[in-house]
C-alpha cells in the first residue's frame, strides 16, 4: 500500500471504530482497532530502521524536534541521553505515558482528572506499560508457566554434551550456555525480589542489567546442568513461596526505580513472560 493510502485506511479504520463503540458494537470494534493496529505494526516492520546506535540516536533527536508537547520532548531527550551513556532511563526521567481513548490527548505521569481536550473522564485514558510482560499473565497463570518453563527448556537441552551446550553459534551470539545462565541470573533477581515484597512495605527494586551477565564467566559454576540445577531449585523454592502467601498479597507493591510503582502480580508475569522468548533462541540453537 502507497503511504497516503495506507495513512488514510489507518485513520478511517480507528474513526470507525470510534462510532462502533459509540452504538454499542464491541465486536465490529475490536476488528477495526485490531486491523489498524496491524496496518500499522506490518508497515513498522517492513520500514526495518537499522539499528545502529547513531543513526537510532540522530532518530530520537529528530522525533523530539518535531514535537509540540514540551514534557514529552524533555523524555526523549532524557532518554537519549541515557541511552548515550549505556544505562536506562529512570521512571522519573519518562513517567508512564496516558492516551485519551476518546480525543488521543497524551499526558506523562498520570491521568488528568478530565481529559483537557474532549472532557473523558482520567479512568477511560489507556495506560502505555513499558512492556507487556508486566500484564501478561495473571497470578495461576504465570504460576503454571513458572513451572512448565523450565521442564521445557530441561527437554529442549536433554541429551546435549557439554561442549554442545557451550558452543557459540557462528554469527557471536548466545550459547546454549549463556541462555541458562540467563535464566538462572533472571531467576535470581525475581527470587530476591519476591523476598523483598514480602519482607518489606513498598520496598525499592533496584534496575538490573540481567542481560549484561550472561557472558561473565567469574562466578560460573562448571557445567550447564549445574547452572540449569541452580535456576530449576530457586525456582521450585519460589514457586511454594507464592503458593502460600495469601492471594491479595499478590497485588503488594514495591517501587521500581525503571518502572514505577510494581505489584509481585506484574514482576511474576513480566518473569514468566520474558522466558518464554528465550524459548525459541534455545530451539534454534539445538537445531
Ligand atoms: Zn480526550
Amino acid at each position: 500500500m502507497k503511504q497516503t493510502e495506507w495513512t488514510v485506511t489507518l485513520v478511517h479504520l480507528l474513526s470507525l471504530a470510534l462510532r462502533f463503540e459509540g452504538e454499542g458494537q464491541y465486536n465490529l470494534a475490536k476488528i477495526a482497532r485490531a486491523k489498524a493496529d496491524s496496518l500499522s505494526r506490518r508497515a513498522a516492520w517492513e520500514l526495518n530502521l537499522p539499528s545502529d546506535k547513531e543513526t537510532l540516536a540522530h532518530d530520537i533527536e529528530r522525533v523530539a524536534a518535531s514535537l509540540d508537547d514540551a514534557d514529552l520532548q524533555t523524555a526523549f531527550r532524557a532518554g537519549a541521553s541515557a541511552r548515550a551513556s549505556g544505562r536506562l532511563p529512570l521512571i522519573q526521567e519518562i513517567p508512564h505515558p496516558y492516551v485519551c481513548r476518546t480525543c488521543g490527548h497524551l499526558t506523562l505521569g498520570e491521568a488528568p482528572e478530565k481529559c483537557p481536550d474532549c472532557g473523558a473522564w482520567g479512568g477511560t485514558f489507556l495506560w502505555f506499560p513499558p512492556v507487556y510482560w508486566l500484564e501478561a499473565l495473571d497470578p495461576t497463570e504465570a504460576l503454571e508457566r513458572l513451572r512448565q518453563t523450565p521442564l521445557e527448556v530441561a527437554a529442549l537441552i536433554e541429551g546435549l554434551s557439554e561442549e554442545a551446550l557451550t558452543r557459540q553459534p557462528a554469527d557471536g551470539g548466545w550459547a546454549i550456555r549463556n541462555i541458562v545462565s540467563h535464566l538462572r541470573d533472571a531467576q535470581g533477581v525475581i527470587a530476591f525480589r519476591v523476598d523483598l515484597f514480602l519482607k518489606e512495605e513498598n520496598p525499592v527494586l533496584e534496575s538490573k542489567a540481567v542481560f549484561a551477565w550472561a557472558r561473565d564467566e567469574n562466578a560460573r559454576p562448571p557445567s550447564v546442568r549445574e547452572i540449569f540445577d541452580a535456576y530449576q531449585t530457586s525456582r521450585q523454592q519460589m514457586i511454594a513461596k507464592l503458593e502460600s502467601i495469601p492471594f491479595t498479597d499478590w497485588w503488594r507493591t514495591g517501587r521500581h526505580e525503571e518502572f514505577g510503582v510494581v505489584s509481585i502480580k506484574q514482576q511474576v508475569s513480566y518473569f514468566a513472560a520474558h522466558e518464554l522468548t528465550h524459548l525459541p533462541q534455545i530451539a534454534r540453537l539445538v537445531k
